[in-house]
Formats: structure tokens, sequence, C-alpha cells
């Protein structure tokens, strides 16, 4: 499973906006946005004009940085989501948010989607019932989305259920318990990412 390895918050200064990608340190005064908000490289702090093709550009490289994805991995959705009946961008968006990682994330495990990534690589969450350790994973309507019996009673996962999260209205659950299920797939209005998906399907038509 390929991931970016590089400066994260180097990410947010590039997109101009923060992304939220490390958690905790997001809400800190240590924010690298916050201490520098402005591009990162010689040039950052220059005045720039930017063409359309860099405008879709950028939408394009938040929406796959928000839910840490590759290039490749990124066009695959979006060849998917051409392929559905319905509209492309919206069509993009519901699958990635649908992904485990993301929905593990909203659940409320995991400060970052970075951070529910690696706890369902590491084996912490089973899909009705079965044990599923693979981030892009694809969940489903009526899916129940559960934590492994064994990492219960971890420090970690009782953090996380001391701490529960309003969850979107398309899951429903209860952390204590330690499960969620998918109610229905989200709609465009509840997917609550900064990005317009119009200029990522404008980019890719060319
Ligand atoms: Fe982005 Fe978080 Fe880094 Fe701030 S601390 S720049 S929001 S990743």
């Amino acid at each position: 499973m390929a991931k970016y390895t590089g400066a994260v918050c180097r990410l947010c200064r590039r997109e101009g906006l923060k992304l939220f990608l490390k958690g905790d340190r997001c809400y800190t005064d240590k924010c690298g946005f916050s201490r520098r908000g402005y591009a990162p490289g010689q040039h950052g702090q220059g005045r720039k004009k930017v063409s359309n093709y860099g405008l879709q550009l950028r939408e394009k490289q938040k929406s796959k940085r928000i839910y840490g994805l590759l290039e490749k991995q990124f066009r695959k959705y979006y060849d998917k989501a051409d392929r559905k009946k319905g509209i492309t961008g919206e069509n993009l968006l519901v699958l990635l948010e649908t992904r485990l990682d993301n929905v593990v994330y909203k659940l409320g495990y995991g400060q970052s989607r970075t951070e529910a990534r690696q706890l369902v690589t590491h084996g912490h969450f089973k899909v009705n019932g079965r044990k599923v350790n693979i981030p892009s994973f694809k969940v489903s309507v009526n899916d129940t989305i559960s934590v492994k019996d064994g990492s219960k009673s971890s420090e970690k996962f009782k953090t996380f259920a001391e701490n529960p999260k309003t969850l979107p209205t398309w899951l429903e659950g209860n952390i204590e318990n330690f499960e969620g299920r998918v109610i229905r797939e989200p709609m465009r209005e509840e997917i609550d990412v900064p990005v317009n998906e119009t200029l990522i399907v404008e980019l890719y038509s060319k």
C-alpha cells in the first residue's frame, strides 16, 4: 500500500488551508499552516496569478491529500466514479467517503484519517464480523463496523470511547459499544470536505 511519506504540514501550506492531517497538533499553535500560512518553497510568498488549469489541479491535489491517496489510486476512483450512473463529481466523493479508513475516522476512531488508516491496517476492525485490514475497503449500506474484541480494552480505544464524535447522519452507532453501521450512502451536502469536485471532473475530462 503506497502512501505519501513526505512533510505533512507542507501539504496544507501548498493548498492554502488547514487540511487537518495531523490530529491534535492541528488545533494547537504548533500548526505549520498557522505559523507560516503561505506556500512552501522559494517563491511561496510571491503573488501568483492562477490559471484555470491551476485551479482544477489544486482541487484535485487537495482531495487526494485529504483522503491520503496517491495519484494512481485517486485516478482509479475517478474512473470508477465516471462509469457509475449519476453526477461524476458526487460519485467520486461518495466513493472516497465510503472507504473503510474514512468511515472508521467518522465513527470516532483516530484524530485524523491517517491515524484511522493505521488502525485499520493494524487489524483492529471487523466489517460484518469479519476482520478487514484494508483501508480502501468500500463499505456498503447496512454494513456493520466493529472493533475487534481484543482491541476494546486497549487504552487507545478506551480514550476514543470516552470522547465520542458527532456522527454524520448517514452513519449510526455507539462508540461506547464499539460498533457502527452505514444507514445509507452519504449525500453531497453531508460530505464536509472543502472541495469543488466539478473542477476535478473538468481536469480529468480534458
Ligand atoms: Fe495542516 Fe495539521 Fe500541519 Fe496544521 S498541523 S499544517 S492543519 S497537518
